[in-house]
């Protein structure tokens, strides 16, 4: 037996946006399994969880993999915020996705998000010059030299972090504005897809620090003509993977139709800054859906247009959502 560091992360109260917290708890090791973790405590007048006179709220640990920083039997340990009492926190959004997989869970749903985000040094993008703006956008997606992309150290950490955690990390690429990224997570289960995302995140954040830069999922980082950063959504269902499937995907679009406005409440604050109907957006205020189709609400991939199944594409998730909230909801508006 020797002793491990477990880092509990969970999500705070922070309004309109929920950002991460973590501490470490030093335990004997090694810790096997989620049920060997103990729940544990946190001030949650710091946190905006709870009010002073009345301050504890409880860490239940419910997903943990490998630390690949710290190494060795150390762990990153995501928690549900519950009450003192045992119930379900006010903050805690992944209980209800946890209720929506389950009732769900004979459709089988997958989901992959494309996390993009921005870098900034100081007031800047990274590899802005000071006060100024670099070259027009067009050269930098998927660019290479040191002229076209800038932050390339960090990315390649992150990635490799998130892969030594045992993340389902599937790409990364460089993104239209400099000193924005993206990578994607998935396909995965909606809970897995969610945690994993919320753990690559702490991980982005916490590895940005080694090179003093920080990480904004703000879905408009910088005003006027410039790309913003958005966490496109795929997710299929067992019936939109099986042959024939488009017409599950068709039918789930029309559903998505129907619910748009409900949709974009949860897809992330300021994302009416992004969703302008410019830079392979959709207006926020339309609704539209179509193959290939990098301006519509929903695309449906070529490859799936042509196979005749596989799956969607919801493009107005905001680079700052919370996935445990834009799963459900794809989940009960496509499959009730
Ligand atoms: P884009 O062409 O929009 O940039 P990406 O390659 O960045 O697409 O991301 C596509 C995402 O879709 C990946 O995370 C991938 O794992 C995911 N994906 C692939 N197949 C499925 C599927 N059947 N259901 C859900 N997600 C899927
Ligand atoms: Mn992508
Ligand atoms: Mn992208
Ligand atoms: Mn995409």
């Amino acid at each position: 037996m020797s002793k491990i560091k477990a880092e509990y992360i969970w999500m705070d109260g922070h309004v309109p946006t929920q950002k991460l917290r973590s501490k470490t708890k030093v335990l004997n090791g090694p810790i096997d399994s989620i049920s060997d973790l103990p729940i544990w405590g946190f001030d949650g007048s710091s946190t905006n969880q709870a009010v002073g006179n009345d301050s504890d709220c409880m860490l239940n640990p419910v997903y943990m993999v490998p630390d690949p920083i710290r190494g060795e039997d150390d762990i990153l340990v995501m928690c549900e915020v519950m009450n003192p009492d045992g119930s379900v926190h006010a903050s805690n959004t992944r209980a209800h996705l946890r209720h929506v997989s389950e009732k769900f869970a004979n459709e089988e749903s997958w989901f992959g998000i494309e996390q993009e985000y921005t870098l900034f040094e100081g007031r800047n993008p990274l590899g802005w010059p000071e006060g100024g703006y670099p070259a027009p956008q067009g050269p930098f997606y998927c660019g290479v030299g040191a002229d076209e992309v800038f932050g390339r150290e960090i990315v390649e950490d992150h990635m490799q972090l998130c892969l030594d955690a045992g993340l389902e990390l599937s790409g990364i690429n460089a993104e239209v504005m400099p000193g924005q990224w993206e990578y994607q997570i998935g396909p995965l289960s909606p809970l897995e897809a969610s945690d994993q995302m919320w753990i690559s995140r702490w991980l982005l954040y916490r590895v940005s620090e080694e090179y003093g830069v920080s990480a904004t999922l703000h879905p408009k980082p910088v005003k006027g003509d410039w790309n913003g950063a958005g966490a496109h959504t795929n997710f299929s269902t067992k019936s939109m993977r099986e042959p024939g499937g488009i017409d599950a995907i068709n039918a789930a679009c029309e559903k998505l139709s129907k619910k748009h406005d409900e949709h974009i409440e949860v897809y992330g604050a300021d994302n009416d800054e992004r969703l302008t109907g410019l830079h392979e957006t959709c207006s926020i205020k339309e609704f539209r859906y179509g193959v290939s189709d990098r301006g519509a609400s929903i695309r449906i991939p070529m490859q799936t247009s042509n196979d005749g199944f596989g799956y969607l594409e919801d493009r107005r998730p905001s680079a700052n959502m919370d996935p445990y909230k834009v799963c459900a909801i794809l989940i009960e508006t496509t499959c009730n």
